[in-house]
């Protein structure tokens, strides 16, 4: 029977973080498992750094960004020798399991605890790429987008207004998701992503006709890792006849307070972690698919990276 659980938040932090934190932590105390929170993901786990949570120490936290629990990258943990102190000291403390919540990174460091020392883990994806195999989706990418939505839409005023381009670039260093599905989602005119080469005669010559035909604003979205801004901006500024502007989003795309979908699929998550160790399935990742928790093997999850869908891709062409 499973009596004492951590908790912990790694890696790169995504909004909704804390409603599977606070989720996972009021089912436990409500089955009677006593839960602790460790401070900044496996850096705090090396120093000991934990609190005891209960019903009341997770409440009002759902609606904030960030991780309360806070997050960070341990470069050492890539290391067998401190994994091997890492299970050390959770044993020492007593605890039955762990619950990672964070991207491939922190699931591939949570599954090497149990692959090498048999250690219990459950795994959440919390990723705004949404780059996770396995899951429809991760806790994080619906407020992400919805934020570069927003901030897009804003720039789209004023790019009509003075008959300007924009180029937009949004995180997504190997992953192009970030900027294909807010490009669709705010008409943009053209999209740049790492899965596909850009041709820069070809785009501007796009732009070119589009300007001539009457079109009075240019948005176009750059995932980081393609190019960057101002590489586009050289290639193409002196072609169109835009004046051009250049927005990097940055880590605004991290922040602010979860969205209800996000608020809802890390609630899901967090309580079904929980459930997960009450029935001795460890070493999974708790998965949406197809609109069900599912709980998917770590390790089957970590071999199968998530591409992009090709019909979004062939999407962005018909309707940008
Ligand atoms: P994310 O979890 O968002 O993908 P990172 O890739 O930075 O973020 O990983 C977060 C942390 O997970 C790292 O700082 C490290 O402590 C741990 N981690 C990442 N990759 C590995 C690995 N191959 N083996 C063990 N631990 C890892």
């Amino acid at each position: 029977m499973i009596k004492k659980i951590a908790i912990m938040t790694s890696g790169g932090d995504s909004p909704g973080m804390n409603a599977a934190v606070r989720a996972a932590v009021r089912t436990a105390v409500t089955e009677g498992i006593e839960i602790y929170g460790i401070n900044r993901g496996y850096s705090g786990l090396l120093d000991e750094d934990f609190s005891k949570m209960d019903y009341s120490s997770v409440g009002g936290i759902m609606e904030r960004g960030g991780t309360v629990l806070r997050s960070s990258r341990c470069k050492e943990f890539q290391l067998k020798p401190t994994r091997e102190n890492a299970v050390d000291i959770l044993k020492e403390h007593e605890f039955d399991g762990l619950i990672v919540v964070g991207g491939d990174g922190s699931l591939t460091g949570a599954h090497l605890l149990n692959e090498e020392f048999d250690f219990p883990v459950v795994g959440i994806p919390g990723s705004i790429d949404n780059d996770i195999g396995y899951t429809d989706t991760c806790i994080g990418v619906d407020t992400c987008l919805n934020t570069c939505m927003e901030n897009i839409q804003k720039l789209k005023d004023t790019a009509s207004s003075h008959e300007r381009a924009f180029i937009v670039e949004v995180m997504g260093r190997g992953s192009g998701y970030i900027a294909l599905c807010s490009g669709i989602a705010t008409g943009a005119e053209a999209v740049i992503i790492p899965e596909i080469p850009v041709d820069y005669d070809k785009l501007t010559d796009k732009l070119w006709h589009e300007r001539q035909r009457g079109k009075i604003n240019c948005i176009i979205v750059v995932a980081e890792g393609a190019a960057s801004a101002y590489t586009v901006a050289r290639h193409i500024e002196h072609r169109i006849g835009y004046d051009t502007r250049i927005t990097i989003l940055g880590h605004v795309q991290r922040g602010g307070s979860p969205t209800a979908y996000d608020r809802l699929l890390a609630s899901r998550m967090g309580y079904e972690a929980v459930k997960a160790f009450q029935d001795n399935d460890t070493d999974v990742m708790i998965s949406l698919i197809s609109g069900r928790m599912e709980r998917v093997p770590l390790g089957d999850v970590l071999a199968n990276k998530k591409g992009l869908d090709p019909k979004l891709i062939e999407m962005i062409k018909i309707l940008s």
